[in-house]
C-alpha cells in the first residue's frame, strides 16, 4: 500500500481506504460479522483511513464500525465522520451550530473513540453556504479547539459547491464522490485550486457508487440512464475480454497523485481484498483506452444535487 499526504494536515492517508457507507446497507442487508471482517481486513492490509457517517443506515455504520474499533489500535487508523446530514429528505439537512456540535458528541459516543481525525460537513449543497461557512464551520473549530477533532472538511457532489466554501474560509479537506472516475474526470480540473489553498483532496465513489460494476447501479442511483446504460456496456466489455471492470475502475482511480486518498466500500471482506490486491497491480493500458472510448459519450455527465443555486 502506498500512503500519501493529505494536503497541509500532515496525516499520511493510504491511497486506497475505506468507506463505510455499506456498514450501512446502503447498497443491500448486510451481516454484521462480516461488516466488521471487512474492516478488519482492510486495515490489516494497510488500509489506515476509514470514513463514514451518521447518515450511512440511519447510524448503523458508525455503530457497525464502532464494533470493529474495538479491536483495532487507535493509532492503526485515520477516522473522518460527518455532520449535518440526517436523512434522505431536505428537511434531515441540519447544519446549525448547535446540532453539529451535538451530532459530533453522539458520533463519538456511538463509535467509542475519544476523537476523530477529520469531520466534515456532509453534502454541503443541501444547506446554504453561507450558513456552512458563517456557522458550521467555526463550530467545527471549536470542537477542533476541545480537542474533539483534529481537522475540517466538507464533503459534496457538486464541484462548485466545494471550490466557493475552499476559496471563502480556511478548510483542512475535501470530499469529492463520482468525479474522478472511468466515465467523469471532473474532479481532475479543479484540483489546481484545491492545491493552491493547501486543502487535502478526497476522491470517493470509484465504481461510481456501483455503476462500474457488473451488479450494476441500485435503483435508487441518481445518475441519467445513458450514464447506467454506457457504464452497464462497458462492464460487459471488460467482461467479454477475460477482465473485470470493477478492477480497472479502482486502478484508474488511483492514477492522479494529486488526489491523497479514494475511498472505496464494501461489506465484504473478498472484495475488499481484491481491491487493496488490484492497487498494487499495474493498470491494462490497452482496455483502459477502450473502456475511456465506449464511455466518451458520457465523459463528465453528472446530475442535480442540492439547491440549484449550489449546483
Ligand atoms: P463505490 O464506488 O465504492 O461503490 C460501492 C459499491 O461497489 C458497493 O455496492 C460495493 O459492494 C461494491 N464493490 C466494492 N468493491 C467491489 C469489488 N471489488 N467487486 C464488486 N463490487 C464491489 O461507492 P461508495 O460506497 O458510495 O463510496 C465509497 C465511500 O466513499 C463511501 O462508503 C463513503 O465513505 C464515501 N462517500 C462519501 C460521499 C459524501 O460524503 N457525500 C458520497 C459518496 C461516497
Amino acid at each position: 500500500m502506498r500512503y500519501r499526504v493529505l494536503g497541509h494536515t500532515g496525516l499520511k492517508v493510504s491511497t486506497l481506504s475505506f468507506g463505510a457507507s455499506s456498514l450501512g446497507g446502503v447498497f443491500r442487508e448486510v451481516d454484521e460479522a462480516q461488516s466488521i471482517r471487512a474492516v478488519h481486513i482492510s486495515v490489516e492490509r494497510g488500509i489506515n483511513f476509514i470514513d463514514v457517517s451518521p447518515f450511512y443506515g440511519l447510524t448503523q455504520a458508525e455503530t457497525v464500525l464502532g464494533k470493529a474499533l474495538k479491536t483495532i489500535g487507535r493509532e492503526k487508523y485515520i477516522l473522518a465522520t460527518k455532520v449535518g446530514r440526517y436523512g434522505q429528505e431536505m428537511k434531515d439537512f441540519d447544519f446549525s451550530a448547535s446540532r453539529v456540535t451535538a451530532s459530533v458528541e453522539e458520533s463519538l459516543k456511538r463509535m467509542g473513540v475519544e476523537h476523530v481525525d477529520l469531520i466534515q460537513a456532509h453534502d454541503i449543497e443541501f444547506g446554504s453556504l453561507e450558513e456552512v461557512i458563517g456557522e458550521t464551520i467555526p463550530a467545527l473549530r471549536k470542537l477542533q479547539k476541545a480537542g474533539k477533532v483534529r481537522f475540517v472538511g466538507v464533503t459534496g457532489l457538486p464541484l462548485a459547491a466545494l471550490r466557493t466554501v475552499v476559496e471563502a474560509t480556511p478548510i483542512d479537506a475535501i470530499l469529492s464522490y463520482c468525479h474522478f472516475e472511468l466515465n467523469d474526470t471532473a474532479l481532475a480540473d479543479m484540483i489546481p485550486v484545491f492545491t493552491k489553498h493547501r486543502v487535502g483532496i478526497i476522491n470517493a465513489s470509484p465504481l461510481g457508487m456501483g455503476l462500474l460494476s457488473n451488479r450494476g447501479a441500485p435503483v435508487w442511483h441518481p445518475a441519467p440512464e445513458e450514464v447506467k446504460e454506457m457504464c452497464a456496456r462497458a462492464a460487459v466489455h471488460c467482461r467479454v475480454r477475460g477482465a473485470s471492470v470493477e478492477k480497472l475502475a479502482v486502478q484508474y482511480s488511483l492514477t492522479n497523485p494529486d488526489i491523497a486518498t479514494t475511498l472505496v466500500g464494501s461489506a465484504n471482506p473478498k472484495n475488499m481484498e481484491r481491491n487493496i490486491a488490484w492497487a498494487e497491480e499495474p493498470i491494462d493500458q490497452a482496455l483502459l483506452a477502450e473502456v475511456l472510448a465506449i464511455l466518451k459519450p458520457v465523459h463528465n455527465v453528472t446530475w442535480p444535487s442540492g439547491r440549484g443555486e449550489n449546483n
